[in-house]
């Protein structure tokens, strides 16, 4: 994994200051460990003509895969081997990002004391990535890169395999980036645009994500025509997140249209580069959109049908904003466990007013469960049998009926796109079926109008330009308003 940042130059200004510029000589091959294997700079060539420095990141893929831990169910597979045999030492242009930010720091905020003039002025820059990784293709490389000041922008797909070209393209391109830029801004868009570009899942974002996206975005970012795709894909639509740096973006748009001082408007900038990264699994980012819907909906008194190990309860009850959490699941076993994470034996009377945990089936209506204001089913329809599923949508949407149900489920498209599961399969072994988005759409509709209930779609998880999120998730809002009128309908 790697890329070349070259200069040329004439006597007066030799391409070698390059060197001075990253804060790297030429004539010395360096290493610097970095949190995911080693990266190196040097210099293929460097003459006073021409002048090009290669950052390559030597993947440590044990300790990438430990530090990957936790990503079990609900994230990829755990197909163990899988996570050693992937992609990620050759292409994952994230970390080479973070590995660039860590190598060339100083370069990346424009600083060199030695030649100040030549850090402040455009050079003639060439960069090469042989091998990036491209969600969106080279069609979204050219949309990202060329608003921002390059003459060339060149992103060519690369064959699977050269000696059959019948297999079509793999989701890498090569890109060639040429033009007149600050060393500075070249830097800092691609420890940006790479890790959106490889759109990479395998990450978790640190609040102060925000901060660093804004920081290296500066000058560049606000008025981008991509902004908004390129803060989503980059905060890995964690979208509390998102909407912050959007918010945030925007009024530096606005401020430098008025012409006004921007660090006036955005001084929250914290100066460390340390990115340290871990991965979200997916089941957090699940619980987080949950989380959000909920808020949404402005539902205090929640049911969690089919609850598991609780791990959504334990979340809810950390919110003074959930009055009444009632985690109901068919497994004695699965309660159990759910009592001891939430330690209700040990819990305040307070918290333990909160919450409740039942055993039953959503296959049987059940009097307890009415009243509530939501209801969430978190990956649990696809662990029924298909003939029982309209059990299951009269006793929640037609008995119980709250006034929000959340339900979500794994999208079957994006199965492909977990690098351990082998085509046609499903990815827990309890899973009945898997659908389609077409297929999920098809159902909610087929549920949400009998019952008197709209529905919208909330994906989950990177959102795939072909195949979509991992988890799919539907949120259907009761249409009748008052509770008067549910009263009538049940009675
Ligand atoms: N909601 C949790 C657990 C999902 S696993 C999460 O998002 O992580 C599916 C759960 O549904 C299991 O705990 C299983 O015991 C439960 N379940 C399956 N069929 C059920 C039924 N008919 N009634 C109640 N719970 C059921």
């Amino acid at each position: 994994m790697f890329l070349t940042i070259s200069t040329t130059g004439i006597p007066e200004r030799p391409a070698t200051d390059l060197g001075f510029l990253l804060h790297k000589h030429p004539e010395r091959a360096q290493a610097f460990s970095t949190s995911h294997g080693t990266a190196h700079v040097l210099y293929p060539e460097a003459s006073a003509e021409r002048c090009t420095a290669a950052l390559l990141l030597e993947v440590d893929t044990v300790a990438l895969v430990r530090r990957g831990k936790g990503k079990g169910r609900g994230g990829a597979p755990d197909a163990a081997l899988a996570q050693y045999v992937n992609d990620r030492p050759y292409a994952a242009s994230s970390l080479l990002a973070v590995a660039l930010a860590k190598v060339f720091k100083t370069a990346l905020h424009g600083v060199c004391q030695a030649m100040p003039e030549r850090a402040a002025a455009p050079l003639p820059l060439r960069v090469e990535v042989p091998a990036l990784p491209a969600r969106g293709g080279a069609g979204l490389v050219r949309a990202l890169f060329e608003p921002l000041g390059w003459s060339t922008v060149e992103a060519e797909p690369v064959a699977l395999d050269e000696e059959f070209p019948e297999w079509g393209d793999s989701r890498y391109v090569r890109l060639v980036l040429e033009g007149e830029l600050r060393l500075a801004d070249a830097l800092n868009q691609l420890y940006v645009l790479l890790p959106v570009l490889d759109d990479a899942k395998h990450y978790w974002v640190a609040p102060d994500e925000v901060d660093k996206l804004l920081r290296a975005g500066d000058g560049w970012l606000a008025g981008h025509p991509e902004r908004k795709l390129i803060t989503a894909r980059y905060l890995s639509r964690r979208w509390g997140l998102a909407r912050e740096a959007t918010e945030r973006l925007e009024l530096v748009r606005l401020a430098e249209a008025e012409g006004l001082d921007v660090e006036d408007v955005d001084n929250a900038v914290d100066e460390s580069t340390d990115t340290e990264e871990r991965p979200v699994p997916l089941a957090e980012q699940r619980r987080d959109a949950i989380l959000a819907a909920l808020h949404g909906a402005g539902a205090a008194r929640v049911l969690d049908l089919g609850c598991g190990q609780g791990q959504l309860v334990q979340a809810l009850l950390k919110d003074v904003r959930f009055t009444e959490i009632v985690g109901v699941d068919v497994s004695v076993r699965a309660l159990t466990v759910a009592a001891r994470r939430l330690r209700l034996d040990r819990m305040g009377e307070r918290q333990a007013a909160r919450v409740t945990l039942l055993q039953g089936s959503l296959a049987y209506t059940d009097k307890r469960l009415a009243g509530y204001d939501a209801a969430v089913l978190s990956e649990v329809i696809e662990h029924l049998d298909l003939p029982r599923l309209p059990a299951l949508e009269y006793a929640v949407f037609g008995a119980a009926r709250p006034r929000t149900v959340l339900v979500t489920t794994p999208n079957v498209e994006y199965n492909v796109r977990w690098e351990s599961l082998p085509a046609g399969h499903v990815r827990h072994g309890d899973h009945r079926f898997e659908w389609t988005r077409e297929e999920f759409r098809e159902w909610a509709a087929s549920v949400a109008g009998p019952y008197g209930y709209g529905v919208e779609f909330v994906p989950v998880g990177p959102d795939d330009p072909e195949v979509g999120p991992p988890t799919q998730m539907a949120v259907f809002t009761r249409t009748d308003k008052t509770d008067e009128t549910l009263k009538e309908v049940t009675a």
